[in-house]
């Protein structure tokens, strides 16, 4: 079936067909590894993996590689400001390295809890100055870029056109812009491929030039060449990476390679809170971690985001959040009934169940739609096991966990069950299935003998001490 994608590039749904037979290669910006991410960073990251998974169930086979920025990503995008690697360092009083591998042992932690499969390749970009420092010698070979006193740029002007992904105009924004444009640089726009180090820089290399570092974003048109090749299918990353960043990644390819990287450019819009923007610099950022404190699961966290289409933003709020914990409760509770359930449904029903759902993620990823199918056959009255089958198939897509519903769901019970009383638990659950209403009260009463209240909520069955 046709897997249409939303490209950038082309500012069109396009078809998409891999460029080489049955593998797609697909690179992802990662983190700068400076601080906690937060949930706004990991949206893009369920964004990413849900695509890639969307990807793998439509049978082929995804090569993916993300970045790790551990170098060279200052404070604004653009080449202003203080390494955000070594500014967190001071602030810590420790090293740059330290910083980085702490922040990167959280933010991978994190990906677990959120079910974010592994990307099969992470690159750190300090693993990889020897490739950035030959993909800046090709670049000047090719007479893209010249030397100042602060480093090496990239020269906009030879290019056949900037920008190609954003529809800005460059001329506006230098007439509007409040920053002074550095009188070394040829053009406003040309920005540094590899920066020469003052004294106390930290993280600093040997090169032609002296002890330097590259570029933001040079690390990733060298690595996502380094093992996609110079071009592969997608690319991915938030919408603020259109104007500058992956303006400037295709900059640099067609610089050393006269080609732009990617066929598909796809970024993932912006978590806010309270209609603003959520940001590190802005302060107004929640983590995982917070999410927790609140008795919201990073599952939960996850279908929160599948309640907007990924270009479209998505408000944070914890009502909203604390709504899709218990959407996820619901879900895990209609998951096991439906698994316990007797009924045989039609396989036309199934089938038409199945042949909709693929059509609505190959519609460039829409999950919320999705999500309308999954609720439907939730919600379906014959309960029977090929709808839970169907919902484990569904969920190599949406990640959820569902397989494991039963234990997250006595992980939420926060409270420690005897064996008898769990084993009454089941019988009743069944009991309630077949609709032997008398059974069903018979083993509550029993339940209750042994200091446990049963409630029948919309969620499912919960249990109480007396
Ligand atoms: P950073 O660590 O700041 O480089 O950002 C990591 C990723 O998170 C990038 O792909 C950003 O585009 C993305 N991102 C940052 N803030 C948000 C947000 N509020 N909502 C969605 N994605 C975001
Ligand atoms: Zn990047």
């Amino acid at each position: 079936m046709d897997i249409k994608l939303y490209n950038t590039l082309t500012r069109k749904k396009d078809n998409f067909i891999p460029l080489n037979g049955n593998e797609v290669r697909m690179y992802s910006c990662g983190p700068t590894v400076y601080s906690y991410a937060h949930i706004g960073n990991f949206r893009a990251y369920i964004f990413m993996d849900t695509l890639k998974r969307m990807l793998e169930y439509n049978n082929y086979k995804v090569k993916h590689v993300m970045n790790i920025t551990d170098v060279g990503h200052l404070e604004s995008d653009s080449d202003e400001g203080e390494d955000k690697m070594e500014k967190a360092a001071r602030k810590e009083n420790k090293k740059p390295y330290e910083i980085a591998q702490y922040y990167t042992d959280i933010f991978m932690q994190d990906m677990e809890k959120l079910n974010i499969e592994k990307p099969g390749i992470i690159a750190k970009a300090t693993e990889h100055i020897s490739d950035m420092l030959e993909f800046v010698k090709e670049i000047i070979k090719n007479g893209y870029a010249y030397e100042t006193s602060k480093g090496i740029y990239f020269d906009i002007s030879k290019l056949d056109k900037y920008p190609v992904l954003s529809n800005r105009n460059i001329e506006d924004q230098i007439a509007g812009a409040r920053v002074e444009v550095d009188p070394e640089k040829r053009n406003p726009f040309d920005f540094a491929i590899w920066i020469k180090a003052p004294e106390n820089h930290i993280m600093k290399w040997e090169s032609p030039w002296g002890l330097s570092y590259p570029g933001w974003h040079l690390e990733c048109s060298a690595m996502s060449r380094k093992y996609l090749g110079e071009t592969f299918d997608i690319h991915t990353g938030g919408v603020d990476h259109i104007p500058t960043h992956h303006e400037n990644e295709i900059a640099q390819s067609k610089g050393a390679c006269g080609k732009i990287p990617a066929k598909f450019w796809m970024h993932v819009e912006f978590l806010q809170v309270d209609g603003g923007k959520m940001s590190k610099s802005l302060g107004n950022v929640y983590t995982l971690k917070q999410l927790k404190e609140k008795g919201i699961e990073p599952l939960a966290y996850r279908l929160f985001c599948y309640t907007a289409h990924y270009r479209t933003s998505l408000n944070f709020t914890f009502e909203g959040a604390m709504s899709s914990q218990k959407a996820l409760n619901r879900l895990r509770e209609g998951y096991l009934k439906h698994k316990e359930g007797n009924e045989k449904i039609d396989k036309s029903v199934i089938d038409g169940y199945k042949m909709r759902f693929l059509e609505t993620i190959n519609d460039d990823l829409n999950i919320p739609s999705a999500m309308g199918i999954v609720w439907e056959m939730v919600r379906n009255a014959e309960k029977s096991k090929q709808i839970a089958d169907l919902l484990l198939d569904f969920d190599k897509v949406l990640g959820l966990d569902l397989i494991n519903s039963k234990k997250y769901i006595e992980e939420q019970a926060d409270i420690e069950i005897p064996e008898e009383v769990l084993k009454l638990m089941e019988e009743r659950k069944k009991a309630r299935v077949e609709k032997k209403w008398e059974l069903s009260d018979k083993l509550r009463d029993e339940i209750q003998n042994m200091g446990y209240i049963v409630k029948d909520t919309k969620e499912g069955m919960t249990l109480e001490k007396m």
